[in-house]
C-alpha cells in the first residue's frame, strides 16, 4: 500500500555538504581525490545522488601500505595500551550516536529505506556493536596450558591478524560494515573498507568520525569503486591477510580462489533461502505478523529473509490469509517521505529486473500469486518499488523456491508433518537461518537441533545481538561474526613456550 507522498524529511546541511563533496577516498588519514569516478542513484526516484570515487588497483595499493605501515607500526595494537584502544572504539560509538540523523539519512538516500528504520534500527545497533567489542578488547584473554615439560611454562595470547580488507554489501550499509570493523578494531587489526558500489556514503562519513575520534592514521582506510576492480584488487594483494566479506554465493566463489596467492584468511557471510515453518499448533497471532515480516522486512533484502514459509496444512489457508492481510497493509514509500512508510523501494533497476524476472519464472512454471508480483506506479513509478508478493502452488524443485531472490517475494508450501517439513527445510544449498513457530517446547527443541543453519529462531525471527554469534553452514559462509567469535575469527593464537629451569 502506498503512502501519501506529503512531504521531503529535509537534508541536513551535513549531508547536503556530504553529497556535494568531490570524489575522494580516506587512506593514511588523509582524504584523497580520485581520477576515476561514477555516478550513484537514490533507489526511491532513479535520480543521481552523488559521485563517488572509483579507486584503482593502484589507490587499493596505496590504501594497504597505509594501513600496514600502521600495523607494523604497532600504534594500534603492540604500542598502544588495551583500555586506550577500547576507549577509542567506545568514542566511535558516542559520535555515532551523536550524528545518528545524518548517518540515518546517508543510508535512507543511498539505499531507499525508510529513514525512520536507519535512525531507530541500524544507527543504534551500530553504536552497540562497537560498545560491545570495546568491552573485549580488554578481555581477549590466552591461556596458561598444563603441558607435561619440566621447567617449562607455555601460555597462549591472541594476536591481530594484521591488515584486513573488508568487503560489504548494501543491505544494511552502515551496520553491515560495522559488524566487521568492530571486532577486527578491538582484535587490534588495520582496516581497509570497501563499502558496496551502490551505498558508499554512509561509510565515507565513518572515516569522517574516526578522523574525530583520533585514531590514529592508517588504522582506518576507505576505498570505494565497483567490486570488479576495487574489490578485486583488495583480495588479489599479497599485503592484505585477511579478506572478511559479506555478499552474494556467487562472488565468494571468485574471493575464495582469488586469495590462494598468499593464501589470505577468508571469512564468508553469504546468502540464504531460509526456511521458515508455522505449525499448526502456534500462536497464530504471533505467526502471522512474525512470517510476513520475516520475508517483507527490509523488502527481502536480508540474507535471513524468510522466503520460504512452510506451512502446516491444517492452518495453511487461515496463514496464507493472514500473512497477506499483513502484507497488504505495509505502508510503501520514499525512504525520505515525512510519512514515513514502513519499506522503501529495492537497492537497484538490475536489482528490480532480477525480482521481477524470478516472479516471471514462478508464473511460468505454473506458481501463482496470492499478492502482489508488480512493480509499483503512481507516485513510486520513478524508484524501484516492487509490490510484496507471495506465491502459492509452488513445488520445491522451482528456482522461485530453491535460489536466493534478494526482494519481497515468499513461496508458501503446505506441509503434513514433522519428518517431512524438516527434511524439506534442510534440503538448500543454504544453511544461514531457519525459524519455526510453536508452542510445543519438544518439538521446538527437536527442530532447533536437526536444522542445518546457523540462526535458529523459535516463535520469533531475526533477532540479533552483537552477543550472539551470525553465520552460515554449507553455502552460506566460513565463521561467525559477532559475540566472542568474531574476536576470534580477527585474530590468531600464538603458543609461547618459556624454559625457565
Ligand atoms: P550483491 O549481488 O548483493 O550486490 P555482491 O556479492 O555482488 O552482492 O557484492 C557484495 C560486495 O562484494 C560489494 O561490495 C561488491 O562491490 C563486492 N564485489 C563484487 N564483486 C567482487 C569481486 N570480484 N571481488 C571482490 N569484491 C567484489
Amino acid at each position: 500500500m502506498p503512502v501519501d507522498p506529503s512531504d521531503y524529511i529535509s537534508l541536513l546541511p551535513t549531508v547536503e555538504a556530504h553529497l556535494r563533496q568531490p570524489p575522494r577516498l580516506y587512506i593514511g588519514g588523509e582524504w584523497i581525490g580520485a581520477s576515476e569516478s561514477f555516478t550513484t542513484t537514490n533507489p526511491s526516484t532513479g535520480a543521481p545522488l552523488a559521485q563517488i570515487a572509483q579507486a584503482t588497483a593502484a589507490d587499493v595499493d596505496r590504501a594497504v601500505a597505509a594501513a600496514r605501515q600502521a600495523f607494523d607500526s604497532g600504534i594500534w595494537q603492540r604500542r598502544m595500551p588495551p583500555s586506550e584502544r577500547a576507549r577509542l572504539i567506545w568514542r566511535l560509538a558516542d559520535l555515532i550516536e551523536a550524528r545518528a540523523e545524518v548517518l540515518a539519512q546517508l543510508d535512507a538516500l543511498d539505499n531507499g529505506k525508510p529513514y525512520t528504520t536507519a535512525l531507530k534500527s541500524d544507527v543504534p545497533l551500530s553504536a552497540e556493536h562497537f560498545r560491545y567489542y570495546a568491552g573485549w578488547v580488554t578481555k581477549h584473554e590466552g591461556a596458561t596450558l598444563p603441558v607435561d615439560e619440566t621447567g617449562m611454562l607455555n601460555y597462549t595470547v591472541r594476536s591481530p591478524i594484521g591488515v584486513c580488507g573488508l568487503i560489504v554489501p548494501w543491505n544494511y550499509p552502515l551496520l553491515m560494515a560495522v559488524w566487521k570493523i568492530a571486532p577486527a578494531l578491538a582484535a587490534g587489526n588495520c582496516l581497509i573498507l570497501k563499502p558496496a558500489e551502490q551505498t558508499s556514503l554512509s561509510a565515507l562519513y565513518l572515516a569522517e568520525l574516526f578522523e574525530e575520534a583520533g585514531f590514529p592514521p592508517g588504522v582506518f582506510n576507505v576505498v570505494t569503486g565497483v567490486g570488479e576492480i576495487t574489490g578485486a584488487a583488495l583480495v588479489d594483494h599479497p599485503r592484505v591477510d585477511k579478506i572478511g566479506f559479506t555478499g552474494s554465493t556467487e562472488v565468494a566463489r571468485h574471493i575464495l580462489r582469488a586469495s590462494t596467492g598468499n593464501l589470505k584468511r577468508v571469512s564468508l557471510e553469504l546468502g540464504g533461502k531460509s526456511p521458515n515453518i508455522v505449525f499448526a499448533d502456534a500462536d497464530l497471532a504471533k505467526a502471522i505478523p512474525g512470517a510476513a515480516w520475516a520475508i517483507f522486512g527490509n523488502n527481502g533484502q536480508s540474507c535471513t529473509a524468510g522466503s520460504r514459509l512452510y506451512i502446516q496444512r491444517a492452518v495453511y489457508d487461515e496463514v496464507l490469509e493472514g500473512v497477506a492481510d499483513v502484507a497488504a497493509g505495509i505502508r510503501i514509500g520514499h525512504g525520505m517521505w515525512k510519512a514515513q512508510p514502513q519499506l522503501g523501494p529495492v537497492i537497484s533497476e538490475e536489482q528490480l529486473t532480477r525480482v521481477l524476472g524470478y516472479v516471471q519464472a514462478g508464473y511460468r512454471d505454473g506458481g501463482q500469486t496470492v499478492l502482489g508480483g508488480q512493480r509499483m506506479g503512481g507516485a513510486l513509478a520513478e524508484g524501484y518499488f516492487v509490490e510484496p508478493t507471495i506465491f502459492t502452488r509452488v513445488a520445491d524443485d522451482m528456482p522461485i523456491v530453491r535460489e536466493e531472490i534478494f526482494g519481497p517475494v515468499v513461496c508458501a508450501l503446505p506441509f503434513d508433518d514433522e519428518d517431512e517439513v524438516l527434511a524439506r527445510a534442510n534440503d538448500t544449498i543454504y544453511g544461514l537461518a531457519a525459524g519455526l513457530w510453536t508452542r510445543d517446547l519438544g518439538k521446538a527443541n527437536r527442530f532447533a537441533a536437526g536444522l542445518q543453519a546457523g540462526s535458529v529462531w523459535i516463535n520469533n525471527w531475526g533477532t540479533t545481538s552483537a552477543a550472539s554469534p551470525f553465520g552460515g553452514f554449507k553455502q552460506s559462509g566460513h565463521g561467525r561474526e559477532m559475540g566472542k567469535e568474531a574476536m576470534d575469527l580477527y585474530s590468531e593464537v600464538k603458543s609461547v613456550w618459556v624454559q625457565y629451569e
